[in-house]
């Protein structure tokens, strides 16, 4: 018997949820539930959280005080935030990064502040989660205060050296809606109250909205089941994401191999992304099921990766990658013969945009 647990009875998704700052989607058309799961694949949801996963033992606990053993533990937990000093408690800059109540605090900061104010979104050193979303974002932003606050000017603080993907595009993109670009500013403090944001690159002060997104490191539990083994940033005292074998996803902690970790928990050379993480299910899914057949998982893997990025309100590019295993190094690497991104952007991508969501969501819901 196959059971899933999760803390929320919904999902909603992270993907399109710029559009709700922009008023373009709601929140309840990103919202999908699991009933699926149980109706067609007998896959019994329980709601609520897990507290400990014991990797060695192969056995989770809940909220409730329950321990269950398993065959196998398919770990999905997304990610978690740094702390960033100043913010405390203070809901006065949302991430807005899993989408929920932080997208609708966000949008209503830009609604409803005052024509002229500056507007900030910081991007966190990678690795992060959804790679072109914070450009993407900030170009959607821009174009959309280009109507609604025309006096405002939108400023990116980047703590990467440079744009981290699609750059062409997004320099373009930028220049296009106004947006002063601030590389290297990687954020040393922030003042709710005078909505300042301090950085390597000075202070940014008077905000009328600031979209704070931290840096990120896989979902708690990887971290309390001792599974983060990989990824260490410069000043980083334990590591941020969960090293896993390739072909099945197993964790390499020792002991752990019953313990699979998919998504943005996991660390592999993929973009942390929603179409990476349904193609990581599949390849896990796939090695667990051979497993149980006394078989190897297959040793040549392939996934893909599609993204469209919105340029303006109605005009998308798109980037796409495919990711070969590769034995030597004993990772996926990308294809660069299957890897690419458009020339400029369109709306005829802005369309074909939907058409690839609806069927991520209708692959990964049905
Ligand atoms: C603005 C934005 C735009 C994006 N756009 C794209 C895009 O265009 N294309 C793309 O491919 N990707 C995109 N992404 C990235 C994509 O959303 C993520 O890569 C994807 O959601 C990762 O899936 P995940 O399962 O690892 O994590 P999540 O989607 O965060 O799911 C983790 C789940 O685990 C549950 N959970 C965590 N801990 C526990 C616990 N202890 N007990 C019970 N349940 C728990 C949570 O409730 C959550 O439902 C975007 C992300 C953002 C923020």
């Amino acid at each position: 018997m196959a059971a899933a647990w999760e803390r929320n009875s919904s999902y909603v998704s992270n993907i399109f949820s710029s559009l709700v700052l922009t008023g373009q989607r709601s929140m309840a058309s990103l919202t999908y539930n699991y009933s699926k799961l149980l109706s067609a694949y007998g896959v019994q949801v329980i709601k609520g959280d897990v507290v400990e996963v014991d990797p060695v033992g192969v056995k989770v606990k809940l909220a409730d005080g329950t321990v269950l053993a398993a065959d196998r533990i398919v770990m999905a937990p997304g990610i978690e935030f740094d702390s960033v000093p100043g913010l405390g408690t203070s809901n006065r800059m949302p991430h807005a990064w899993q989408a929920g109540a932080q997208t609708t605090l966000l949008a209503n900061q830009l609604a409803s502040m005052t024509n002229g104010a500056p507007v900030v979104l910081t991007i966190p050193k990678m690795p992060y989660r959804c790679p072109p979303g914070p450009y993407e974002r900030a170009c959607l932003v821009a174009d959309w205060l280009k109507t609604k606050k025309p006096k405002s000017k939108l400023f990116v603080l980047d703590a990467n050296p440079r744009i981290v993907t699609e750059e062409a595009n997004f320099t373009s993109g930028f220049a296009l809606n106004g947006i002063t670009y601030v590389p290297n500013a990687e954020i040393t403090s922030v003042d709710p109250a005078s909505m300042t944001v301090n950085t390597t690159m000075g202070s940014f002060k008077n905000n009328g909205a600031v979209n704070l997104i931290p840096g990120q490191r896989a979902g708690g539990l990887i971290r309390t089941a001792g599974l983060n083994n990989a990824t260490k940033l410069p000043g980083d005292a334990d590591f941020r994401f969960a090293g896993v074998n390739q072909l099945s996803y197993a964790s390499t902690v020792s002991g752990a191999g019953k313990i699979h970790i998919i998504g943005d928990s996991s660390a592999t050379a993929q973009p942390k992304a929603g179409h990476i993480a349904n193609q990581e299910a599949k390849v896990c899914a796939d090695a667990i099921v051979r497993a149980f057949a006394g078989l190897q998982p297959d040793q040549a893997p392939v996934t893909s990766s599609a993204c469209y990025s919105t340029i303006t309100m109605s005009q998308a590019s798109w980037l796409t990658a495919v990711f070969q295993y590769d034995p030597v190094s004993a990772a996926m690497v990308a294809n660069a013969a299957g890897s690419g991104a458009s020339t400029g952007w369109s709306s005829g991508n802005f369309k074909e945009m939907n058409t690839w969501f609806n069927a991520l969501m209708a692959d990964s819901f049905a």
